[in-house]
């Protein structure tokens, strides 16, 4: 039988040219290291070059230090171990291989959060994804998968009520105004244009079984079958995040119930937590963030180390891939691993309290040298 070619050629001659490179994936893989690994498989066929072709394609990011690599099931994470683990310390702030994962989604532990000052915060809002084990993840599963998670979660969902009740739109039958609306009022995850998301595998067959399940009032809405099986979102206008994260906290609990009710559970694990796509949403996968005007405070020189010592991170308010416009921006926690949901949702709060300060301080010509935390 004639050989694959690829079996020919060696693999220094197979090894990506990440000489441009800055993502945590690039840093990490060495030649030996790939020698290692590319011959390893999971047991769905999730290779090393599958993991890493997104961080291969994307060199880097103009605001975000990207990861660089996926996970395409369950296993990933345990099969290509060498190489995420360091990622994952790299990423989520030292945390180590034997480091276990703690989770508080009892929304009664956060204090405080029902006051942001809304002449600042204009909307708040709290995320996490979720993953069916038994499924590839969406850089890797089939097509009858991603429909089978579609059916699931529409099921699943539908035994939701009061407040909670709510319908599923998929992308397929929505016409192109619908979706574009949606998107714009920020409730529905952008089409798949970024590389970051077409590289990884993760937009193949798109729209075909995509879709945003929600509430009436499009205050609690799951994605499904973008970046990850789902993604639960709990979102509303102004600074009351306690809310937000009370139904987030509420919506989740029961969605878990239901699944396992109809004998599916979540990828979950005592080490890595919530087990997700990206590696940098392993552990609560949970982003809670803020659009708050701060015109003044990012205009000073001191904002990044500001928001690095509240460990907070700042996005565009069209999403990820998207620059503030006019002082506006998306104030959220940095990290997702090592700490539980409800201090993540902890951390948010007291840091945009901080930066509300800040900028008031800045409006009057104050200086706002004393409010800065100190280096941790
Ligand atoms: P995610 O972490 O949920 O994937 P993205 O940065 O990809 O976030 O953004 C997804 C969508 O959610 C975008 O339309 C964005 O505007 C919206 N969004 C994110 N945070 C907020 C917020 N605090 N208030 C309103 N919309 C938000
Ligand atoms: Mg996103």
């Amino acid at each position: 039988m004639a050989q694959p070619i690829i079996k020919r050629l060696s693999l220094e001659e197979e090894y990506p040219d990440l000489s441009k490179h800055n993502n945590h994936m690039a840093k990490v893989l060495t030649v030996d290291m790939y020698k290692k690994l590319r011959s390893r498989m999971t047991s769905s066929g999730f290779t090393l070059d599958d993991v890493i072709q997104t961080g291969v394609d994307n060199p880097g990011h103009p605001f975000i230090m990207t990861v660089g690599c996926v996970a395409g099931d369950e296993e990933s994470y345990e099969v290509f171990k060498e190489l995420f683990d360091p990622i994952i310390e790299d990423r989520h702030g030292g945390y180590k291989p034997t480091d276990q994962h703690k989770t508080d989604i009892n929304s009664e532990n956060l204090k405080g959060g029902d006051d942001l000052d809304p002449n600042y915060v204009l909307s708040s809002r709290v995320r996490t994804g979720r993953s069916i084990r038994g499924f590839s993840l969406p850089p890797h599963c089939s097509r009858g998968e991603r429909r089978a998670i579609e059916k699931m979660s529409i099921e699943a969902l539908a035994s939701l009520d009061g407040d909670l009740k709510g319908k599923y739109y998929a992308l397929n039958t929505m016409t192109d105004q619908e979706q574009q609306q949606l998107i714009d009022d920020h409730f529905l995850f952008d089409k798949p244009v970024s590389p970051l998301l077409l590289a990884s595998g993760m937009a193949r067959d798109w729209p075909d079984a995509r879709g945003i399940w929600h509430n009436d009032n499009k205050t609690f809405l799951v994605w499904i079958n973008e970046e990850d099986h789902l993604r639960v979102i709990s979102m509303q206008k102004g600074g009351n995040m306690k809310d937000v994260f009370q139904r987030f906290c509420t919506g989740l609990t029961k969605i878990e119930a239901i699944f396992k009710n109809k004998g599916s559970a979540f990828m979950w694990n005592q080490h890595l937590g919530y087990v997700l796509t990206c590696p940098s949403n392993l552990g609560t996968g949970l982003r809670a963030g803020v659009h708050i005007k701060l015109p003044n405070l990012s205009k000073n020189e001191k904002f990044g180390e500001i928001l690095k010592r509240l460990r907070l991170q700042k996005r565009g308010t069209g999403g990820v891939d998207t620059a503030a416009v006019g002082g506006v921006f998306d104030i959220s926690n940095a990290d997702r691993l090592g700490f539980s949901e409800v201090e993540l949702v902890q951390m948010v709060v007291d840091g945009v309290k901080l930066l509300v300060e800040m900028e008031k301080c800045l409006e009057k010509g104050e200086s706002i040298d004393d409010l800065i935390p100190a280096q941790k």
